[in-house]
């Protein structure tokens, strides 16, 4: 019955809300579920990815109690920080759980659009940590001529890709135009931790 109202656009988020002993703790989190087809009547699912934070209040409990069955409050679907399907070169650059709505609109546009393309820039600690390894392996793998991959991690060598190292400006500076035409994108995506989304 809430199918219209719960409806998301590739790229917003959820708050999700736990009471206990009267308080209330509300966080948010992004949908990396690819958005449903407007026209379509079909399934639609709503997924969302959290890191573990060390002494992080919900996260903890998401990652630690919540159990199949478990019944959350949720709240609709929320956020600007989307893309409509349309031809294109797109690109992101992303860091950490920053992965997750570039994951829905990465998947969502790639579906939709057979005339875009995405340069999919992401920076993580070591491989291990690296949050949806397969599911973005998966679409590269789906969409080899469209969509390119770049890997950075900054605590770890990399057998194949780029040295390590943390992704600051003047290293961005050196390595965009070498990957992308950068005149020609469209749309860029941010997110990440603030120190690598301002640099
Ligand atoms: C638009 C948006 C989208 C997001 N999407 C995602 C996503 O897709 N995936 C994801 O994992 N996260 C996402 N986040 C982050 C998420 O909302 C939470 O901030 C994150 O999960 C941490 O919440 P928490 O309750 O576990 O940690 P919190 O309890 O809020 O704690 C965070 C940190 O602060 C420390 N801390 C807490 N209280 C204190 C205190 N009193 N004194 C000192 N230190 C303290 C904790 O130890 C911890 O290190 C998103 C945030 C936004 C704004």
């Amino acid at each position: 019955g809430l199918r219209e109202e719960y409806r998301h656009a590739a790229g917003q988020h959820l708050a999700l809300r736990r009471r206990v002993d009267g308080t209330e703790i509300r966080r948010t989190y992004s949908i990396c579920s690819p958005a449903p087809d407007p026209a379509g009547e079909g399934p639609s699912s709503l997924r969302v990815g959290v890191r573990l934070v060390d002494g992080g209040a919900f996260s903890t409990y998401a990652l630690k109690e919540i159990g199949v069955g478990d019944e959350l409050e949720v709240m609709t679907p929320a956020g600007r920080f989307t893309l409509e399907p349309a031809p294109g070169l797109y690109a992101a650059i992303v860091g950490g759980s920053g992965i997750t709505p570039v994951l829905s609109i990465v998947a969502t546009l790639l579906a939709r659009e057979p005339e875009a393309r995405f340069c999919l820039i992401r920076s993580d600690r070591t491989a291990a940590s690296t949050m949806f390894l397969e599911e973005v392996a998966d679409l590269k793998d789906r969409y080899p001529q469209r969509l390119q991959l770049v890997t950075v991690l900054s605590r770890e060598e990399q057998q194949a890709g780029l040295p390590s190292g943390r992704l600051d400006q003047e290293r961005l500076t050196g390595l965009l135009p070498a990957l992308l035409p950068v005149e020609r994108v469209a749309g860029w995506f941010l997110c990440g931790p603030y120190g690598l989304v301002q640099g």
